[in-house]
């Protein structure tokens, strides 16, 4: 393989691009991306003696802001409709590899969405053959193959491994929207939660009796979800909250400018959703790390420009520097996530 395949969210291909080329620099390592725009893939073609795999091992998903997803590949494989298996054995038995998972995937677009049938019938013809040749096995490791679909005619074989990739089909994480809550972001600190703190770890770091500040809370969204942990919540925002949520006590709404607010003791949480310039959010959530006001932090920084990864990796740079020279320690972390659109969710934990 000398190839390796992201997926993303379909208009930010250029945005992973540019991600994975600074860290293929960065590593040392010659590489190409290639893609089309809107088509919610990318593919870096690997111009390197070494191959392929090590390139992906050496590249951290966790690490990627922009990738959905992270996979070693094989060219991409044009099949006849009358027998759409045959190139596909073809291949996964020239490559030597051996799965202990097939996952069928598509780009997140309308012609994706459109391929559902025709894969539903090739899974188990497909698994069955896999089996029958021994590449399809149980212990091999965790790795996974995935069949990426882009079009009924036109599809890429890629690898995954395990802690280095998203465990979820096509990295998209669905949620559903909770009913009562007062708006749709609430799905976005949702996720973030999900994406960034370990499911055992949510009874210790999102529990019942923490103090929390939602600055941009209106009309409630984030707000909510902190409620619904159990937490205290000072929401900053000029703008209305939506009634049920006031009525449960846990919430003091002041109507004030979230970019000067200062928290009467040390919160546990600060959460921001503030619609501005992506350098201002950061100076203001700066501010709080340096003078340790939270325990840790969710906010987005909104990426309406053309170069959103510069941006963003300006914003970060930036961040980490401060940090460190306040002497603070912190690990930080940062996702374009399923229910972001132009924006991106950065989580940082401040460490004793
Ligand atoms: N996270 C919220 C939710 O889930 O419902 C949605 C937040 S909305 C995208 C952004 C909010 O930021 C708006 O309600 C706006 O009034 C507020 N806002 C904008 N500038 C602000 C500022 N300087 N201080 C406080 N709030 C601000």
């Amino acid at each position: 393989p000398d190839q390796l395949l992201f997926y993303c969210r379909p208009g930010f291909e250029a945005d992973v691009a540019a991600e994975v080329a600074a860290n293929v620099e960065r590593l040392g390592w010659q590489g190409r991306a290639e893609f089309i725009d809107q088509s919610g893939f990318v593919n870096l073609v690997v111009g390197d003696e070494r191959p392929a795999n090590e390139l992906h091992r050496q590249l951290a998903f966790e690490r990627l802001i922009f990738a959905r997803q992270s996979l070693v590949a094989l060219p991409s494989l044009q099949l006849k409709r009358d027998d759409r298996l045959s190139p596909i054995l073809k291949q996964v038995m020239e490559s030597g590899w051996s799965f202990d998972s097939i996952w069928h995937e598509t780009p997140d677009t309308n012609e994706g969405k459109a391929l559902a049938g025709l894969i539903k019938a090739l899974t188990r013809p497909l698994e069955s053959a896999l089996r029958k040749r021994g590449a399809l096995r149980r212990k091999a490791g965790g790795r996974r193959l995935h069949l990426f679909w882009m079009g009924g005619d036109l599809v890429q074989l890629g690898m995954s491994f395990p802690g280095n990739r998203s465990e979820l089909p096509g990295g998209i994480r669905r949620l559903r929207f909770p009913a009562a809550a007062p708006s749709r972001s609430t799905l976005k600190l949702e996720e973030a939660w999900h994406e960034f703190i370990p499911r055992e770890e949510w009874d210790v770091r999102l529990s019942e009796g923490m103090q929390a500040a939602d600055l941009g809370a209106a009309p409630g969204g984030w707000t909510w979800q902190l409620v619904a942990r159990g937490m205290h919540v000072y929401a900053i925002d000029n703008g209305p909250m939506k009634g049920d949520l006031m009525a449960t006590g846990m919430v003091e709404h002041l109507r004030e400018d979230g970019f000067v607010w200062e928290p009467p003791y040390r919160l546990d949480w600060l959460v921001c959703d503030i619609v501005d310039k992506p350098a201002r959010v950061t100076a203001m959530v700066q501010r709080w790390l340096t003078r340790s006001w939270c325990r840790e932090a969710v906010f987005n920084l909104k990426l309406p420009m053309r170069r959103r990864w510069e941006e963003v990796e300006r914003c970060l740079a930036q961040l980490e520097d401060a940090v460190a020279d306040a002497g603070v320690r912190a690990t930080l972390r940062c996702r374009h996530l399923y229910h972001d659109r132009e924006e991106v969710t950065v989580h940082v934990r401040l460490r004793d």
